[in-house]
């Protein structure tokens, strides 16, 4: 703790991010940096306390408090106050693989747990942790850094989501060969083809970070589906090891009237055709355009959000978000108390970018579709909805009740489902014949990763279902040393 009075004498500052109206003219990064010394000023409202809760990673009440990857936080922010750079940069990576990825999409749980943040605004520990990897690219630190042995042993890594990046990471660093198996045409999973552009940029980062890998000697194989193009016998009998790492892409349905109506897409549809078309520079309309559209987007969590950014930059004539539960308070409620995730409102990137378009957060909460209209070509032309109020049914459970009298009828020509996933594809996992959990995730138990077949290992949304790009780096990174374990019989990996 560089400056003991630090907290009292700063206040918390991050960095502008590009203005709404400008940024969604393009598809490039919003956020900015932030000049050296306030960088170095914001790591001295650090107190360095006693238990650093920011550091600890456990789940309360279902959600994550403190970083779930136990970055070493008060050192790097000491070593950030004292303009020691790339000593931070090597604590940072002690834990953490890719801190570029979550300094720019991570929620940071950190913060909603730091102690400063009882009384008052938190440590900005996110911006501290991407300007500090951020400096590592630009001042040329992060190399290759290819192990200095083999163990001879070779390990399949399915999927190149930020769980197989962090196993396919691990498992190199300790002499394996790795070998990852991506279906699409990129590596990054919902890195490359979830997250969009403007929250994270795929050639500048995403890639770069790939390409350090290949240069350690991990193989990347993309458009290579395992159990279609590379059959699971061959796999399993090719590789000493493997770590199913396949995400949880299942998309939830809203299996209401007028469902078949055109018109009416998945998100992940739209977002992983629009990325393409941005990647390969190409408006040959090879992707679902909201341009001139009124659009409907049902759903209001990260994915919601991220269908609104991309509309409004496509240029759609007006924007809908529909959520069925309530807005959550401005500050935190009595039973949602420090050092638990603050669930509270948040006016995120693309709610942003609406309310300076249109004039308002376009999140409708408490509100649902009850059934799609069609014109006579069979496109989508309008979602009727409903507002809900919560209650308990017999069993105790709560239930989205219909509020007669408040039906509206939105127009749309572009709906888009954005509600959640429902767990991993199943072929491969029936394929290999693994053990599922009642969510119909891969069986496997937190800290071991093992799953009902000895040497095959699943980590990632995957094994805990969908959740952050965070807890995918934890399981990877633990699931490498589980599989670490189980090839050499013990293991130096944390
Ligand atoms: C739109 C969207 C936005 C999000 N935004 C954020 C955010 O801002 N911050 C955050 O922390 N989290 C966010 N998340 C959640 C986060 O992206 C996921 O929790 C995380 O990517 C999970 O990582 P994973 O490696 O387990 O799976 P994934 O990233 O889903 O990767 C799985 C990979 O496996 C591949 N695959 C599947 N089956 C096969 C097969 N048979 N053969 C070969 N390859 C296969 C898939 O193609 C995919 O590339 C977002 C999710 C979505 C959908
Ligand atoms: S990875 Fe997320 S939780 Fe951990 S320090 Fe970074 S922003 Fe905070």
């Amino acid at each position: 703790m560089g400056k003991p009075t630090g907290f009292i004498e700063f206040l918390r500052e991050l960095p502008s991010d590009r203005s709404p109206l400008d940024r969604i003219q393009d598809w490039n990064e919003i956020h900015q940096h932030m000049p050296e010394d306030k960088l170095r000023t914001q790591g001295a409202r650090c107190m360095d306390c006693g238990i650093p809760f920011c550091h600890s990673g456990t789940l309360i009440s279902g959600m994550a408090s403190g970083c779930p990857v136990n970055n070493l936080i008060p050192e790097f922010n000491d070593l950030v106050y004292r303009g020691l750079w790339h000593e931070a940069l090597d604590r940072l990576h002690k834990t953490n693989n890719f801190p570029e990825f979550t300094g720019r999409v991570c929620p940071a749980p950190c913060e909603g747990s730091c102690v400063l943040g009882i009384n008052n605004p938190p440590v900005t520990i996110k911006n501290i942790e991407c300007s500090i990897v951020d400096k590592g690219w630009s001042e040329g630190w992060i190399k290759p850094e290819p192990p200095t042995k083999r163990t001879g042993k070779k390990v399949a890594i399915i999927g190149s989501g930020p769980a197989g990046l962090s196993a396919a990471a691990q498992l190199n660093k300790s002499g394996h060969w790795v070998t990852v198996y991506e279906r699409a045409d990129r590596p990054g999973g919902l890195l490359m083809y979830g997250i969009p552009n403007m929250k994270l940029e795929k050639e500048e980062v995403v890639l770069r970070r790939i390409k350090v890998l290949e240069d350690e000697g991990i193989t990347f194989i993309c458009n290579a589906e395992v159990g279609k193009d590379l059959p699971v016998e061959t796999l399993l009998k090719d590789f000493d090891s493997v770590v199913l790492c396949v995400g949880a892409t299942k998309p939830r349905d809203l299996p209401i009237a007028g469902r078949e109506l055109k018109g009416i897409h998945f998100a992940m549809d739209f977002l992983t055709a629009n990325t393409k078309a941005v990647l390969n520079q190409s408006s040959n309309g090879n992707f679902i355009s909201a341009q001139d559209k009124d659009v409907v987007i049902i759903g209001g969590g990260d994915t919601g959000t991220d269908c609104v950014g991309t509309s409004l930059r496509h240029g759609c004539k007006s924007l809908v978000q529909l959520e069925i539960l309530p807005q959550p308070p401005q500050e935190r409620s009595p039973d949602n108390p420090w050092p638990e995730w603050p669930k509270v409102y948040r006016l995120d990137y693309g709610q942003e970018e609406a309310a300076a378009k249109f004039g308002d957060d376009p999140r409708g909460y408490l509100t649902t579709a009850t059934h799609f209209e069609g014109d006579e070509n069979g496109q989508v032309k309008a979602v009727h909805t409903v507002e809900v109020q919560w209650e308990k049914n017999e069993k105790g459970q709560f239930i989205a009740q219909h509020i007669p009298g408040t039906e509206k009828v939105l127009s749309a020509q572009l709906v888009l489902l954005a509600m959640g996933f429902l767990g991993p594809e199943q072929p491969l996992l029936d394929a290999l014949g693994v053990d599922r959990d009642a969510r119909s995730n891969v069986k496997a138990d937190h800290e071991k990763y093992v799953t009902s077949i000895p040497g095959v290992f699943a980590a990632g949304d995957c094994r805990r279902g969908q959740s952050l790009v965070v807890w995918a780096f934890n399981e990877g990174r633990g699931a490498a040393r589980e599989c670490d374990r189980y090839l050499m019989g013990s293991t130096d990996l944390p």
